[in-house]
């Protein structure tokens, strides 16, 4: 007889960490700061067999989302590369988006040149896997707002998939004062749950 035993599986997103959103032309202000929780929540991840994935933007030269941004994370160029001190290990998924002509704000549109895309890398494997989503990274109001409320609303009928934001793991860009506050609500109502790294690697230590 089959024995049920759950297993809880913790997956980290972390969105859009790449030089042009900390150092280059379309720096989120105290960007940096969401490097070291990242990396804190993405070992601990590692250490329990986890899924880490970094998303990030992978733009052609020419596309309308420049009519809107400065020209930004062009495939390929520096500004493009994920920031030299994140940590990212050979194991890890790296999901491209916005790499045709589409604004690419949602991780969930992306893939990796595997093949893989958040919903194949979430999903629970079995019927006995639970699996907890950690999201950090960049910006708040845009990507990882909209990477989080599609996360969250696919899985919405699933009690095995939880969402966390994690708090200090994030940052916004905020053009208006109240943009950070809306996503943050936003997110919320999409029952994304909001929490600190520390808070985060207590609970994947606990397992
Ligand atoms: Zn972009």
């Amino acid at each position: 007889m089959e024995t049920l035993t759950t297993h809880t599986r913790n997956v980290l997103i972390g969105v859009d960490i790449q030089n042009d959103f900390i150092t280059g032309t379309l720096a989120v202000k105290d960007g940096a700061e969401v490097i070291e929780p990242t990396n804190k929540v993405a070992e601990a991840v590692r250490s329990t067999d986890g899924t880490v994935a970094f998303t990030r933007d992978w733009h052609p030269a020419e596309t309308p989302h420049f009519d809107t941004w400065p020209s930004h994370c062009v495939a390929g160029t520096e500004g493009a590369e994920f920031v030299s001190t994140l940590d990212i290990q050979e194991t890890d998924s790296i999901i491209s988006k916005g790499t045709g002509l589409t604004d690419g704000y949602s991780g969930w549109e992306g893939i990796s040149d595997k093949g893989e895309t958040l919903e194949t890398l979430i999903a629970p494997r079995n019927t006995q896997e639970t699996v907890r989503v950690f999201l950090g990274g960049l910006a708040t109001d845009y990507c990882v707002k909209a990477t989080g409320i599609d996360i969250a609303t696919y899985f919405a009928g699933n009690e095995r998939v939880t969402t966390y934001l994690l708090r200090d793991a994030v940052r916004a860009v905020a053009l208006n004062q109240a943009d950070e506050a809306n996503a943050l609500k936003a997110l919320e109502a999409a029952q994304v749950l909001a929490i600190s790294s520390e808070e985060a690697i207590a609970m994947i230590q606990g397992e």
